[in-house]
């Protein structure tokens, strides 16, 4: 049978205490022993199924985690108070000090800060590169290197990396190829494309609600119990637990993400075809004039869409502010960062979300300051939606 990320999180058995077709939140910090031995040994992580601290697991957080795992189809997952809480420990796992990453320039602006300003504090240094240049990467990497970062589809560039590719370049050099799925979840399964660790903020569209920030790494057991080692895990020492309410909630609304993306990617689809029809610069990974096209499509579960991540190119700041204003006056949807949200967001990216980048890396990197990257929300009349946005690029003079 094919792979695929929605029917395996469909087949998952997974019941309450009392039959609860939505397993039970288990409210609790600590948890009981029948017997003296087998709390310690559940100390030394030797019984199976037992539930020691809810810093190292919770039940709740348990059933999350393995739908994520099911999602990406690796043999484990855990879940994390934040997408950057899932960042971090993951890197902070993978490197120790004197260590070296190559991380792709193009990444979500707190996963930059951390890499460019935090790392290097601990003596682990970070060179960035152009992602899409695999002969930059190769020529990065040094018999210190212990991971290769990126987005499937970079932040806020909607670059595509080749995951297959990279993953070679980092098994050769005995490094770890790390991969932040946060645009494309079910769109690309990292994991089985080579990633040895997935990384979602599920802030994003894994939940989709804008009611919570939290986070998830999906890995193989190895790497997620390594992670959660009392004496030396990453996850368990610096401990961003995600709490067990969020993890209820944030399951459920795990269960409507393949809907939701598939509606997403369509709203975003049909929007950029309007883009193109009235020659606005602007950027999708789901048409074919898009650099990063064919290898998305070579990398991509069938089926969901190309996401609902879009961008235009307004030219300057002012310019963009004008118009995400009008478009907020209109009932587009929110000026607001974040995304994967019912209601449309956008923001101007320079100037917000890749703030933490500094203006010489943002040129570098083809960041343009006018730039106004959408999060397609879920409208069910994208044509009149489109109206709108048309009237208020009209007004302003862009088209
Ligand atoms: C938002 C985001 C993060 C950070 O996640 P938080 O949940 O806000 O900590 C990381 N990567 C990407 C691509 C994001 O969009």
């Amino acid at each position: 049978m094919k792979f695929d990320p929605a029917t395996n999180i469909q087949n998952l058995r997974q019941f309450g205490e009392f039959g609860d077709v939505n397993p039970s939140i288990t409210d609790s910090a600590t948890f009981t022993f029948m017997e003296g031995s087998s709390m310690s040994g559940t100390f030394q992580g030797e019984t199976e199924g037992c539930f020691l601290y809810s810093r190292h697991w919770n039940p709740s957080n348990k059933y999350l985690a393995d739908a994520m795992a099911a999602m990406e189809g690796t043999e484990a997952g855990w879940v994390t108070g934040s997408g950057m809480a899932a960042i971090t420990c993951s890197l902070l796992h993978c490197c120790k000090a004197g260590d070296h990453i190559v991380s792709s320039m193009t990444t979500y602006g707190g996963a930059f800060a951390f890499m460019k300003n935090w790392l290097p504090q601990m003596n682990v240094e970070v060179t960035f590169v152009n992602i899409n240049d695999l002969d930059a990467v190769k020529k990065a990497m040094r018999p210190n290197t212990k991971v290769i970062y990126t987005e499937t589809m970079t932040n806020p560039m909607l670059q595509i990396s080749d995951l297959p590719e990279l993953s070679k370049i980092a098994h050769q050099n005995g490094a770890k190829l790390l991969v932040d799925n946060t645009f494309t979840p079910m769109i690309v399964s990292p994991a089985r494309l080579g990633a040895d660790i997935v990384i979602y903020s599920m802030t994003k569209f894994v939940n989709g609600k804008n009611d919570c920030v939290a986070g998830a790494i999906c890995s193989t057991n190895e790497t997620i119990n390594g992670m959660i080692d009392l004496n030396d895990g990453t996850a368990m020492l610096l401990g961003p637990v995600l709490d067990p309410f969020r993890s209820s909630s944030i399951l459920k609304n795990l269960h409507t993400l393949h809907i939701r993306m598939k509606q997403h990617g369509a709203n975003a689809m049909y929007l950029a075809e309007r883009f193109k029809e009235v020659g606005l610069a602007f950027n999708y990974p789901g048409m074919p004039e898009h650099k990063g096209y064919n290898l998305l499509k070579s990398m991509m579960n069938e089926g969901y869409g190309f996401g609902g991540m879009i961008a235009i190119d307004l030219k300057t700041v002012e310019n963009a502010n004008r118009v995400m204003e009008l478009m907020q006056k209109r009932d587009v949807g929110y000026l607001a960062v974040s995304l994967g949200y019912f209601k449309t967001l956008f923001s101007n990216s320079g100037k917000s979300t890749s703030s933490e980048i500094p203006e010489d890396v943002q040129k570098e990197m083809g960041l343009s300051e006018g730039l106004i990257r959408f999060s397609v929300g879920l409208d069910n009349d994208i044509e009149h939606t489109w109206q709108i946005i048309k009237s208020c690029l009209k007004e302003t003079g862009n088209i």
